[in-house]
């Protein structure tokens, strides 16, 4: 039976990730050798890199003078690197979630942070409105899509100091405003591969600024300096990441992506509305994710919860179960899961009610 795999990270790929992935592993670019097995710095791999960040820059129309590197290390590693070039006295932090909290206690190592808002002791339901930044900042850091929690901001703030992002959940699933941005960073494993690369969008000007010595490999001019070939970079990742790239290019790029996702919310935000059983858990309309729906039973039913994911299972639905800070049930909608996956889990949902 085909899965509906609802994963929060790692998480679904298109089958042509998979496939042409496979198939390298196997036979790499017609080299007769397996792409675990060759060279990074041998011809067919430099193009698969030089593609695979070309087509970044095409898929999120990047601006002149911003660089696109694939790294080791994952998100977590960018919560320290991006203070260790850019944090010279203080940083604004939004703090929406644990990723964004782990966030937060990277950078204070670094300098001051001024957390600007918080929903924490709303368990992070919302995403926060309304606070000022103020204008003395080096940056302003925010976590655009909380995986856990289920919140989103669908919207590259305007503010007047320079943005730093953590898209990881959330990158390719609209067109961003990127010259906003110093830095965006995102770890493959939600919207782009395999785990193992990150993603990172960093702006050349805003290098160099900071006293502080940093170490070669946590340097992003390093990397820059030698494209994202200063060691041996995350080969298979990167490759994975060329096809999902490659097939969002082929689907109609990152509007066509965004129009997809949308449906698709729309699709589960609207059967939880309509249920007596199922309630999201994001108090704020205008902060639900669309990459990731958290929604758990009523208290009524709250016993069932379990039950449910056993009646999901059985029809081939997986990864639906909530995060364990938030409880209940985390759908993630990412770019690769088709509608039909969706109305699986809606066709679910309306069952397992009727019969309850
Ligand atoms: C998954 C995730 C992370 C952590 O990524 P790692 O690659 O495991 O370090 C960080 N931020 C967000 C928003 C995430 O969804």
């Amino acid at each position: 039976m085909k899965k509906h795999n609802f994963s929060a990270g790692p998480s679904i790929l298109s089958e042509y990730t998979i496939k042409n992935t496979a198939d390298a592993i196997i036979n790499f670019a017609n080299t007769g050798l397996s792409l675990l097995e060759v060279s990074h710095r041998g011809k067919e791999f430099v193009a698969v890199m030089d593609e695979a960040q070309a087509l970044v820059k095409e898929l999120l129309d990047v601006p002149e003078g911003y660089h696109v590197l694939y790294l080791g290390g994952g998100a977590s590693l960018q919560f320290c690197m991006a203070p260790f070039n850019l944090l010279r006295t203080k940083a604004g932090y939004l703090d929406t979630g644990t990723w964004a909290a782990n966030a937060i206690k990277e950078a204070k190592i670094f300098g001051e942070v001024e957390v600007l808002a918080s929903s924490k002791e709303a368990n992070y339901t919302y995403y926060p409105k309304g606070y000022t930044v103020p204008d003395d900042l080096d940056y302003f850091h925010i976590t655009t899509n909380n995986t856990i929690y289920g919140t989103e901001l669908r919207k590259d703030p305007d503010v007047n100091v320079p943005l730093v992002a953590d898209m990881s959940s959330d990158i390719f699933s609209r067109p961003v405003d990127v010259s906003k941005y110093d830095l965006i960073y995102a770890g493959a494993q939600k919207n782009l591969g395999p785990a193992g690369a990150t993603l990172v969008i960093v702006k050349e000007s805003a290098l160099g600024h900071v006293d502080r010595v940093i170490p070669t490999m946590l340097d992003y001019r390093t990397h820059i300096k030698k494209g994202s070939m200063f060691n041996t970079p995350p080969v298979l990742p990167v490759f994975s990441a060329l096809q999902t790239l490659r097939y969002y290019k082929e689907m109609g790029g990152v509007k066509e992506m965004e129009k997809r996702d949308l449906a698709k919310a729309e699709l589960l935000y609207n059967a939880i509305d309509a249920s007596k059983m199922f309630v999201g858990t994001v108090t704020d309309p205008e902060s639900r994710s669309i990459m990731n729906v958290t929604f758990v039973m009523t208290p009524e039913y709250k016993e069932l919860e379990k039950d449910f994911v056993d009646f999901c299972a059985a029809r081939g639905i997986v990864g639906i179960k909530g995060h364990r800070s938030v409880g209940g049930f985390r759908a993630s909608l990412y770019n690769a899961l088709p509608i039909e996956s969706v109305q699986a889990l809606v066709d679910a949902m309306n069952e397992f009610e009727k019969t309850h």
